[in-house]
């Protein structure tokens, strides 16, 4: 196996932090072995994998946001190479994601002049949908916006200007080691600790915004965090929160399963077991197979353990 460059930090986490004094304040990601885990079974080509590497970045970012229970999808639906892409992060950041494309167009697209910025060609024109789903409670946010800007950084930008009203900065970056993403935005003016003037802040962001638009991709991905945060906001005083530990953790579960066979309803899963004596479904993020023999599965729909495929009437 291919090992990191040295120098690398083999980490996963997500930091806090915000400029003293102003309504300005950020986070960085940082992904390494849950990167590798999160793709493990996954056969995607290169420009994917760095798509999907930034979009599980951006997932992390998003979330680091807000304050919720649940999961937060960031969903990338167009007409390019790439034709869905899903990346999901739990408030305590469980990770997970998965890409369908058209292997012939991305290989079709692999070439120098496309390599160097494949975004436009593996996305296409499409959507970025945001969704937040509240584990205990049956509420549901979702944002949309159009994919823009040539690169996910930028629809993300885009997105939170956009559906928060919030100017936001934004740096991705992904290779087949880790992934890293820095984002930076200005806050509404209120607060107790905010003393610097609207001016400044306004300033400083700015100033953040052109220092992050100048680091290069491997830049991102190797040097330290503390770097990249002194060169965005030289000479001010940052308050940096404890960083918090992310994992790749699949939510798939038999109850889930369970469910999504049920929506398939009765008559369809009576014929997938006349075709191959069972039901296995397959999780698209894991590749764990969960098998249900003819009995749990007609059982899911209450039907009586006797009514075997073939049968003809079910009350
Ligand atoms: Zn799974």
């Amino acid at each position: 196996m291919q090992q990191p460059e040295s120098g690398r930090a083999r980490i996963d986490i997500v930091q806090r932090f915000a400029v003293e004094r102003q309504s300005v304040r950020g986070q960085f990601v940082r992904l390494g072995p849950a990167w590798l885990a999160l793709r493990e079974h996954g056969d995607y080509p290169e420009p994917v994998r760095r798509m999907l590497g930034e979009a599980v970045t951006a997932a992390v970012l998003l979330a680091s946001t807000l304050k919720f229970e649940g999961e937060l999808t960031l969903q990338l639906q167009g007409d390019g190479a790439v034709r869905l892409l899903v990346a999901q992060c739990t408030h305590d950041f469980r990770i997970r994601a998965v890409a369908r494309f058209d292997r012939e167009r991305v290989e079709a697209s692999m070439r120098p002049a496309v390599l160097a910025d494949p975004f436009a060609v593996l996305a296409g024109a499409g959507t970025l949908v945001v969704t937040v789903e509240a584990d205990r409670r049956a509420s549901r946010y979702q944002g949309v916006v159009p994919i823009s800007g040539g690169s996910l950084a930028a629809s993300l930008e885009h997105y939170f200007e956009n559906s928060e009203q919030l100017p936001t900065a934004v740096v991705l970056g992904a290779d087949d080691f880790g992934t890293a993403g820095l984002l930076v935005q200005r806050m509404p003016d209120h607060g107790g600790v905010v003393t610097a003037s609207i001016d400044t802040a306004n300033q400083t962001f700015a100033a953040a915004r052109a220092a992050i638009g100048s680091v290069q991709r491997d830049e991102l991905l190797a040097r330290p965090p503390e770097d990249l945060m002194r060169r965005a906001f030289s000479g001010l005083d940052l308050r940096v929160h404890d960083s918090h530990p992310i994992g790749f953790r699949c939510r798939c579960s038999r109850e889930r399963v369970s469910g999504m066979l049920r929506s398939l309803g009765l008559e369809e899963v009576r014929s997938i077991i006349a075709e191959q004596q069972s039901v296995t479904v397959t999780c698209e993020f894991c590749h764990r197979p969960w098998r249900f023999d003819p009995v749990d599965a007609l059982r899911l729909f209450g039907a009586a353990v006797d009514q075997v495929p073939g049968s003809t009437t079910l009350n």
